[in-house]
């Protein structure tokens, strides 16, 4: 039996597994030290009341025989549809059609599938460093040649996230067929400005190209006037994709529901120059491979939206930013060189001079008891920095900045 080669050419699932041999060899030597871990991008607390009521309910009605329910709509149910597109777009002056929403079990699985409506030649580019799944749902469909010693695969453009460009590549000189933007950021937790965004809606349009929005983190955003959606961006609506989940914002990491938005107005083409809607091919793939959510889970996300819905998450996601906040002026002040975290539950720290992302996190480990997640982890332009996550209880984030100060301050 041939397997599909372009699995062969991925870089063994290096980042979490490594993370995970290095903790669990030194909780081995020392078995008393309490480790604070910072380093996973998972959600601490407990799902809201209002949330948890909505699913019961929605669970007790499946058990009757009038509330009996069995495969439901694959785009999802018109009550969340309509939903999203009130509270997410129409809120912000967004119009997006009933039809355009695709309700998921999830953005990783919605960004890692949406490659497989566009043709397998073309050419795509990332940022540096990358939420990795977009790439290597790429690779697995054999769009790269193999990996170079920096991790880095032949046929990919990469576009190095930098301080000097505050962690939000513009737009390449060169033109691409499909690009990967996510806003605010995983890994380096910095957000696109209305005009960085504005540039690559204008790219795209130039360049016939498609752009893959990933907004997970959208919630986090405490400036009103940056832009939650691509499509508060003139012109998005004929270049851009968008996903979302209530994975971040609504402690559904494990509960599974998120949603794609492709618009009408997105139009690819055959090699004949026929135009053809992407919004109908993600509809055939999503009908083919996907019988939608399961009915209790997508009342849960309805409930997201409802006033007591909105009051309890929004406390939730102020929980993680207030540690977001502590975490970025603490460390600062101990001497250490912060960015981002404002918008993202995420801070990006640069290693001390001379320090890859491995020593850091080791010495982290080593000194301090706390678990960092090495940016070299997530691409090349990675190395010299550290992800912190803010997605933990307050005492801990309080006791590790104090610990990470101590270690590594001066
Ligand atoms: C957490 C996260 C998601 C959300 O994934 P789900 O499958 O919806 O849980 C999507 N994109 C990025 C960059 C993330 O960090």
């Amino acid at each position: 039996m041939r397997i599909n080669e372009n699995y062969q050419k991925l870089q063994a699932g290096y980042l979490f597994p490594e993370i995970g041999r290095r903790v669990r060899a030194f909780s081995a030597e020392n078995p008393a030290a309490n480790l604070i871990r910072l380093g996973i991008g998972d959600v601490t607390l407990p799902l809201a009341p209002a949330i948890v009521d909505a699913i019961k309910a929605a669970t007790d009605e499946l058990g009757t025989d009038a509330g009996h329910r069995g495969y439901g709509p694959e785009q999802g149910y018109d009550f969340l549809v309509d939903a999203i597109r009130e509270h997410d777009y129409k809120a912000r002056g967004v119009d997006i059609d009933s039809d355009e929403i695709f309700v998921s079990d999830g953005s990783k699985q919605d960004s890692g599938n949406i490659q497989e409506i566009f043709s397998s030649e073309l050419r795509i580019a990332v940022t540096d460093p990358v939420y990795p799944v977009y790439v290597d749902t790429n690779v697995m469909a054999g769009r790269t040649g193999g990996a170079d010693d920096l991790g880095r695969y032949d046929g990919f453009i990469y576009l190095p996230a930098t301080e000097a460009n505050g962690f939000m590549p513009g737009p390449p000189e060169t033109a691409a067929d499909l690009v990967y933007l996510c806003s605010p950021n995983n890994p380096t937790g910095a957000v696109a400005s209305r005009e960085n965004l504005a540039s690559w809606v204008a790219w795209a349009r130039e360049h016939s190209a498609v752009i893959v929005f990933d907004a997970a983190y959208d919630a986090f955003i405490r400036d009103p006037v940056l832009p939650r959606s691509i499509y508060e961006i003139d012109g998005a609506r004929e270049c851009a994709i968008e996903m979302r989940s209530f994975s971040k914002r609504a402690g559904f990491t494990g509960v599974r529901c998120a949603y794609t938005v492709v618009p009408k107005a997105l139009i690819g083409t055959t090699p004949s120059g026929e135009e053809i809607a992407l919004r109908d091919l993600w509809s055939r793939r999503h009908a083919t491979k996907f019988n939608s959510v399961p009915y209790p889970i997508q009342r849960g996300a309805e409930a997201v939206f409802s006033p007591e819905g909105k009051r309890q998450t929004s406390v939730q996601v102020d929980y993680y930013m207030a540690n977001a906040a502590n975490l970025r002026a603490e460390l600062a002040a101990a001497g250490i060189t912060v960015f981002a975290g404002e918008h993202a539950p995420y801070i990006w720290i640069r290693t001390p001079e001379g320090e890859t992302s491995w020593d850091f996190f080791d010495r982290l480990l080593h000194e301090a008891h706390v678990v960092c997640t090495p940016g070299s982890g997530f691409g090349a332009s990675g190395e010299g920095y550290a992800r912190i996550s803010a997605f933990n209880s307050r005492k801990n984030v309080d006791e590790a900045i104090q610990r990470i100060g101590r270690a590594v301050g001066g």
